[in-house]
């Protein structure tokens, strides 16, 4: 039998200094652990212990040049966390917050996410402390060789294929795959988000944020609600938010916010034009990350160094970095009368910010189960590299619509509590664990 303090007492000395680590860990194992209680296969196996300890660790050095002909020195990861279900699979993070720390969180939620996509993908996770803030596209590119040429030697088609994450768009998965190619000299699906005519899938771009909304508007309609005229708040401006303020227009919500580091953008009028999302994608190419500029450009008002979640809407979607959304911000949202919270950023909100709004009984859509939506497009962009060909937008979509019910449909299976609140945190965390774990247990040790 476990004991949720021991274990997570036991868990913390082991991995010090590892704050966010322990804050998913944490969240994971209080869902779970009755379930673990209720199989005495899972306990006897070792299951919590083994689940949460990464597979392998890489860390390596990254040196590059700078423009100014200086020698940078960066420190790069990749952690596989688990390959029961299939090869490692996560993206790549260049922020200047990366840790060891915060990689080995985003492996361990990342092997619950892909759980969920129903593909047969492993979880892991990588990046460098590397912050592209600021630098020169010749900068960004020599970091880039510089840390695949160490990177390659851990990855394969079919053993480890990263991806993008924040500070890792197009250009960075173009300068990444054009090293691995010249060091491996081979055509192979070892990254997704690759280019649309250099193997890259249809509908990736935009499938986080697409697919937040696909899983938003299951919550909206199990509540028998609708997304027609909803006013949404997003944070953020860059890979996810683009994608997750279009498809919030299509479906007939008025997205009145989005967000940088320097503040939030309250556009009225909606971020609702091809432009304005054009614009979007361009601000995040430019390496400033400030969003500002967006106001002056389309006559909207700019909040500097506050936060969008004062903002009275019906729905909030945190699209940006971990812990982005904090227990006051719950209460001012709650104030205002928020009928739904998406985290579409991973582990968007503070533990107690969960807690709080699940209290209130506001539905709750966890980002390991909302923002599912790109990496199961990175599976698909896999499937069409091993097949060799390509789908349609229409196919991608498809696909990408029905994986996002299906993840919806398997929190409220096991996340449906006996007054009928949907805990989707719950719900995910105990669907996305038992097929992990169940798969650990036919494959031994
Ligand atoms: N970085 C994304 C995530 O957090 C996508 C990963 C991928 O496509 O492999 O899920």
């Amino acid at each position: 039998m476990y004991r949720l303090d021991e274990f997570m007492a036991d868990l913390e000395r082991k991995n010090p200094a590892e704050p966010e680590f322990i804050q998913a860990a944490r969240e994971v194992v209080e869902s779970i652990i009755d379930v673990v209680n209720d199989n005495p296969a899972y306990v006897h196996a070792k299951i919590l212990e083994r689940i949460t300890e990464p597979d392998r660790v890489y860390s390596f050095k990254v040196e590059w040049e700078d423009d100014n002909g200086d020698v940078q020195v960066n420190r790069g990861y990749r952690v596989q966390f688990n390959n029961a279900l299939g090869p490692y699979k996560g993206g790549l993070r260049f922020h200047a917050s990366v840790t060891l720390g915060s990689l080995k969180f985003l492996g361990f939620e990342q092997t619950f996410k892909n759980s969920l996509t129903t593909l047969p993908l492993g979880g892991g996770k990588g990046g460098s402390d590397f912050n592209p803030r600021g630098k020169s596209d010749n900068e960004i590119l020599r970091f880039c060789r510089s840390f695949m040429t160490e990177l390659q030697k851990y990855i394969g088609p079919n053993t480890d294929v990263p991806a993008g994450d924040i500070g890792v768009g197009a250009r960075e998965i173009g300068y990444l795959y054009g090293q691995y190619k010249r060091l491996q000299a081979e055509n192979t699906g070892v990254l997704t988000g690759k280019g649309r005519s250099w193997g890259g899938s249809l509908i990736r771009p935009e499938a986080t944020g697409f697919g937040s909304m696909y899983f938003a508007e299951e919550m909206v309609k199990a509540h028998g609600d609708t997304f027609e005229g909803k006013r949404v708040a997003i944070s953020g401006f860059g890979n996810v938010a683009w994608g997750a303020a279009m498809k919030a227009s299509m479906l007939g919500a008025k997205v009145v916010t989005i967000s940088g580091p320097d503040g939030y953008i309250l556009d009225e009028e909606g971020v609702n034009t091809p432009e304005k999302w054009a614009y979007m994608v361009a601000l995040r190419n430019s390496n400033n990350d400030v969003v500002a500029p967006y106001a002056k450009r389309f006559n909207a008002k700019f909040i500097p160094n506050r936060k969008p979640w004062e903002v009275k809407v019906d729905m909030a979607f945190p699209c940006a970095i971990q812990n982005e959304l904090n227990l006051d911000d719950a209460k001012t949202l709650v104030a205002n009368g928020v009928k739904y919270v998406v985290e579409t950023s991973n582990m968007g909100c503070t533990a107690d910010a969960v807690t709080f709004i699940l209290n209130q009984k506001i539905p709750f859509g966890p980002g390991k189960a909302a923002n599912a939506g790109g990496v199961a497009v990175s599976g698909l962009e896999m499937s069409q590299n091993a097949m060799k060909l390509s789908w349609s937008e229409e196919e991608v979509d498809a696909k990408l619509h029905t994986i996002m019910k299906s993840i919806h449909s398997s929190c409220i299976e096991h996340g449906t509590e006996s007054d009928g609140y949907i805990n989707y945190v719950r719900g995910a965390n105990i669907a996305g664990f038992k097929k992990v774990a169940d798969a650990m247990l036919d494959l031994g040790y």
